[in-house]
C-alpha cells in the first residue's frame, strides 16, 4: 500500500517527461533494491522507459519471460490536488491507480517473493515499463517488440476489468482511417455546375462505409472527426473525415484495410486519398489460451477463480500477440474506472494477483 501510495504521488502523465522521468527512477531504485540489472532506455520528449532484468541464479538463461506494462498515465499533473490518493472501505483511490499502477506494484512484489523465496528459475525475467501507451506507444512499440521476440510469454499487467478481475483474454485490434475528398471549388449561385461537391462526396462516402459494419462479427467503423468547406457560398473543394476502425479478428482487419484502400468515388470528378490503418492488430484467443488455462488452474490451487473476457480496447499486448508470441493481457489490478475521476483499485486483492503472477513467472 505505502509503494502504491509513493507510486501514485508522483504523477507521471505521458506528455510531461521531466515528471515521468522521475517515475522511472523511483521504479529503478525498487527494481535496484530487490536485486535486478535496471537500464534506463532514455527518451528525449518522452518519459525514458525501464528495462530491469532478473537473471537465474545459477545456470545461463535458456530463454525469457516478459511482464510488460507502462508507467505513464493520461492526467496532467496537478490532477492529486482534486483526486487525492485515498483510501475508502476496500478501495485505494488516485489518478493512475488501477491503469496501471497497482500492476506495477504486484510485479515489484512478485519479483520479491520470488528473490526471497529464492526461486529457481531458469529463464530470465525482464520487466519493461514504457512510458508512452496512452499515447500510442510511438517510442515504446520497437522495444516491446524486440523484447516480445526473445520472449517464450508475455504477461500484461493492465488492469483487468470488472470487480472479478477477468483476465483479458482477446482484444480488438484498433486503428484510424482518414479519407480525404478533393472536389473543385466554385460559386455556389454564378456557376454551381463548374463545382465539386467534397462535402457531398464525402457524405455518399460515409453512408457507403457505415453500412461496412458487423456487429456480429464485432467489426466497427465509426466517423469519428469531421471537417470540411471553407466558407459560406462557396462549392467546398476539401473535407475529411477520420473513422475509428476495430476487429476481432486479423483476417477482419486486413479485409477492411483492403477496403477502404479500393475505395472509389462517387461523385464525378471527385478525388480520393485515403491514410492509415490499423496501428493495433487484434489480440485473438488462440494467442493467450494456453497462459490463461495454467493461470486459471494456479488461482484454483490458491483458492479463488479467475475469469476471462474479451475487451473493446487495445493494449501493448495485441502487438506483442501479433508476433505470435502467448500474452496474458488484463493480468494486472481488480479494480474500476480507468481514466476516469473515480479511478481506484481493490487493494486487497494485490497480494492474491502478486503470487498468482510469481506462480505463473516460476512454472513457464
Ligand atoms: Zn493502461
Amino acid at each position: 500500500m505505502d509503494t502504491l501510495r509513493q507510486l501514485t504521488l508522483i504523477e507521471s502523465p505521458s506528455l510531461e517527461k521531466n515528471h515521468a522521468d522521475r517515475c522511472a527512477g523511483y521504479l529503478t531504485d525498487e527494481w535496484l533494491l530487490r536485486g535486478t540489472l535496471v537500464q534506463l532506455i532514455k527518451q528525449r520528449h518522452r518519459g525514458d522507459h525501464l528495462r530491469a532484468v532478473r537473471t537465474p541464479l545459477s545456470t545461463p538463461p535458456r530463454a525469457q519471460l516478459l511482464v510488460l506494462g507502462h508507467y505513464d498515465t493520461v492526467y496532467p499533473t496537478g490532477t492529486l490536488s482534486g483526486m487525492p490518493f485515498r483510501i475508502v472501505g476496500s478501495k485505494a483511490y488516485g489518478p493512475g491507480t488501477f491503469d496501471m499502477k497497482a500492476g506495477i506494484v504486484q510485479a515489484l512484489f512478485a519479483l520479491e517473493a520470488l528473490q526471497e523465496l529464492h526461486t529457481n528459475i531458469s529463464k530470465r525475467i525482464v520487466f519493461l515499463w514504457t512510458s508512452d501507451e496512452e499515447i500510442g506507444s510511438e517510442t515504446s512499440r520497437r522495444l516491446i517488440e524486440d523484447e516480445a521476440r526473445r520472449s517464450d510469454a508475455v504477461f500484461v499487467l493492465e488492469p483487468s476489468l470488472g470487480p472479478r478481475g477477468l483476465v483479458k483474454t482477446s482484444r480488438k485490434g484498433v486503428g484510424e482511417a482518414k479519407l480525404m475528398v478533393h472536389g473543385r471549388a466554385a460559386h455556389a449561385g454564378l456557376d454551381p455546375e463548374q463545382g465539386i461537391n467534397a462535402i457531398h462526396e464525402l457524405a455518399a462516402q460515409i453512408a457507403r462505409i457505415e453500412k461496412w459494419n458487423d456487429p456480429r462479427r464485432g467489426v466497427t467503423i465509426n466517423a469519428d472527426l469531421i471537417d470540411g468547406g471553407t466558407r459560406t457560398n462557396v462549392i467546398p473543394d476539401c473535407a475529411k473525415v477520420n473513422f475509428d476502425l476495430r476487429a476481432w479478428r486479423l483476417a477482419d482487419m486486413r479485409a477492411l484495410e483492403k477496403r477502404f484502400r479500393s475505395l472509389k468515388p462517387i461523385t464525378r470528378g471527385a478525388k480520393l486519398e485515403v491514410r492509415g490503418g490499423f496501428d493495433r492488430p487484434p489480440l485473438e484467443r488462440r494467442h493467450s489460451s494456453v497462459l490463461f488455462t495454467r493461470a486459471k488452474s494456479l488461482a484454483k490451487q490458491m483458492g479463488f477463480a479467475l475469469g476471462e473476457a474479451a475487451a473493446g480496447g487495445s493494449s501493448d499486448g495485441n502487438l506483442t500477440a501479433a508476433l505470435g508470441v502467448p500474452t496474458l493481457d488484463g493480468f494486472g489490478a481488480v479494480g474500476d474506472g480507468a481514466h476516469s475521476a473515480h479511478e481506484f483499485v481493490y487493494f486487497k486483492t494485490m497480494p492474491q494477483r502478486a503470487a498468482l503472477l510469481a506462480a505463473m513467472l516460476a512454472t513457464s
